[in-house]
């Protein structure tokens, strides 16, 4: 009997995030379940199944338990973009997560302030393992490469991108305004988590594989710096910008499986 290994999992909350790889996928089969279309088929030779959490931490926790639930998948990886919060975090760098928190629970005084109840803790780590990968390929993805002769992914517009490893902050609110994320950021900061980006699902995804006992990790290309002009630097990095980051992050992160 032929047994075929359960497949990766690439979530993304948006269909641009989505295209470049869905675009590689090999013998590509669509499954509907859930008001949700899920791509199975193959990247770089492994087994994967592509799915949109859609955007918000219930849509994503949904999509996360049908992956697992239906789909078998045995790890589960994230790539998507997110709003630049931290001090030097800037548009076109990649945030690799090592942790999650969400950032709009609070459950005060019952709980401390952000600590998810009944589970005891405030943050979700990300698996040691698939984080170091994808770090990894972000290095690479980003990296010009003399070898070959291929350029890497930091063009003019993004001259010194670099990689960043930290904390998630996960909400459901789109954060625009220079004032809110820097009441939000210091709010964090004084409850002692120091937040690198901020966005809407992962936290969410990271409570469900806790739950299920499945290896999660993600990387965040930075669209915009969650201010003023979010909205407008967020559109036009998603459309221009955020396929291209995916793919050749993920095709290095499942080469390296
Ligand atoms: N315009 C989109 C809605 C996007 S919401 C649409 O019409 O479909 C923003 C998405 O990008 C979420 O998936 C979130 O995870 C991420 N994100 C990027 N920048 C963010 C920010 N500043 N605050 C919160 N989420 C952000």
């Amino acid at each position: 009997m032929l047994l075929t290994a359960p497949p990766t999992a690439i979530l993304s909350a948006l269909a641009q995030e989505q295209n470049g790889l869905l675009a590689l996928l090999q013998q590509p089969q669509q499954v509907r379940h859930a008001g949700r279309t899920f791509w199975q088929g193959h990247l770089q030779g492994q087994p994967v199944v592509l799915a949109l959490s859609r955007i918000g931490k219930v849509a994503a926790a949904t999509t996360t338990t049908a992956l697992i639930e239906r789909f078998g998948v045995q790890r589960i990886v994230f790539t998507g973009v997110a709003g630049g919060l931290g001090a030097g975090v800037k548009v076109g760098d990649v945030v690799v997560a090592t942790d999650f928190l969400q950032h709009d629970l609070d459950v005060s005084p019952l709980f401390p302030r952000y600590e998810v109840p009944l589970y005891g803790q405030t943050r979700f780590v990300g698996d040691a393992a698939l984080t170091a990968l994808l770090f990894t390929a972000a290095c690479g993805a980003l990296a010009h490469e003399p070898e070959t002769g291929r350029g890497g992914l930091v063009t003019q517009q993004f001259s010194g991108a670099c990689v960043h490893q930290g904390l998630i902050a996960s909400g459901d609110r789109f954060v625009s305004g220079a004032g809110e994320s820097r009441l939000l950021q210091a709010a964090l900061a004084v409850a002692g988590h120091e937040v690198l980006a901020v966005e809407m699902e992962c936290a969410a995804v990271a409570q469900v594989c806790l739950d299920y006992g499945v290896p999660f990790a993600a990387v965040r290309t930075i669209s915009d710096r969650a201010d003023d002009s979010a909205h407008v630097d967020f559109s036009s990095f998603v459309e221009q910008v955020a396929s291209r980051y995916a793919q050749a992050i993920i095709e290095r992160f499942l080469m390296s499986l």
